[in-house]
């Protein structure tokens, strides 16, 4: 009889990439010249690998730490496809309230592990999700950046058009009369037909977020996206009360029992949790089942996150019926371009939607050679 558990974790093996940004990106936070993620490779004794993404944006060698200090060994082993039961023994490897890196690590490894077991299937993971079974998901171009001029503020406009996507979102950041300047010039530039949406990073006071609201409600924006630090859930709170804008967040949460008061009570009307730092697909699919449970959408941050990342919340977003739209950073990123034979979202639009990856698991093959020169460079920052 065959073992009932042949996929049986055999290694855990985190490797820290970084990248020198050939365009800086720049939002009310500042401007990067270099960015990095961790991708997770495991590989079971049966022979699979599979592969997954932490959001690890600076000291990816210590988060390389953590997982195969602290994670791996609670998981070599174990049985790769018993995900749940991973996901507990990780939350269980230090103490303290969610979040942080902790749970940047395990989003990477959890994200491995349903790559391993679309494989065992034979099937895409948005198959083993049982839901919505989408082909294409539609999304929106990122980010018409917070510094610059008119004019490039219209050619980055102009070339998003160019690339087909019909929705975009714009940084802003302080002073609020720029930002205000910024929202009708966008707009100006996008004419009517594009659905625009803002994002502040938190840039704003609750005074100061309730004066862009009212530009942004003026010139028929679709969201106001993390006005307030996303810790201020009851600035949140009074914000809905006084502009008209709908509200987004949820990048900056890493579990359910963070992103569930403002949807309990309809503050948010679109969250939008990053699936390379909550935890991964696991705690997305929580996430994104309790927004449906209250009419709330589900909105996939990307971000400056690479191809996995991508690939994981176009699964995700492909089964939930609440996935309205997902992020698609436009900007040179290796992390994206470089590193699997998967296109970047942003280079594959058609009719503002990308299609859904079919092969088995995450439905992308990693170009170790790629892996190895971006390790190379993590490890060179952090000597
Ligand atoms: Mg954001």
């Amino acid at each position: 009889m065959a073992e009932a558990t042949p996929h049986r974790i055999r290694e855990v093996i985190a490797h820290p990439l970084t990248q020198r940004l050939p365009s800086p990106s720049e939002t009310s936070w500042g401007r990067y010249d270099r960015v990095s993620i961790l991708l997770v490779e495991i590989r079971t004794e049966s022979g699979l690998v599979g592969v997954g993404e932490c959001l690890a944006r600076f000291a990816p060698v210590a988060y390389a730490e953590l997982i195969e200090t602290a994670l791996a060994p609670r998981l070599v082993g174990q049985d790769a496809l018993a995900i749940g039961a991973n996901w507990a023994r990780m939350r269980r490897a230090l103490s303290g309230r969610a979040g942080g890196m902790l749970f940047e690590a395990i989003a990477g490894v959890d994200i491995a592990l349903w790559d391993i077991a679309g494989k065992a299937a034979g099937q895409p993971i948005h198959r083993l999700l049982h839901g919505e079974s989408r082909a294409a998901v539609p999304v929106y171009g990122a980010s018409v950046m917070w510094g610059g001029d008119a004019a490039r503020v219209a050619e980055t406009v102009d070339r998003f058009k160019e690339q087909g996507f019909s929705r975009m979102k714009i940084k802003i950041g302080a002073p609020v009369r720029e930002a205000c300047q910024r929202i009708a010039e966008v707009r100006a530039a996008a004419g009517d037909q594009i659905e625009l949406t803002a994002d502040s990073n938190w840039a704003y006071t609750l005074d100061e977020a309730v004066t862009v609201g009212r530009a942004l409600a003026d010139h028929g924006y679709t969201w106001f996206e993390e006005p307030l630090r996303p810790e201020d859930e009851d600035g949140h709170r009074m914000l809905r009360t006084r502009c008209a804008v709908p509200l987004a967040a949820g990048e900056s949460n890493y579990t359910l029992d963070q992103s569930a008061p403002l949807v309990n009570d309809r503050t948010l009307s679109y969250l939008q949790p990053n699936i390379t730092r909550s935890g991964g697909i696991t705690e997305v699919l929580r996430m994104a089942r309790h927004a449906a449970a209250h009419d709330v959408a589900y909105a996939p941050h990307v971000g400056m996150s690479g191809i996995i990342c991508e690939a994981a919340s176009l699964h995700v977003a492909a089964a939930m019926p609440n996935a309205k739209v997902m992020e698609c950073p436009a900007s040179a990123n290796r992390f994206k371009s470089d590193l699997a034979d998967l296109s970047p979202g942003a280079t594959r639009v058609q009719d503002g939607a990308v299609a859904v990856p079919q092969g088995p698991g995450l439905g992308l093959k990693v170009n170790w050679d790629a892996v190895a020169e971006m390790e190379g460079l993590a490890r060179e920052v952090a000597a």
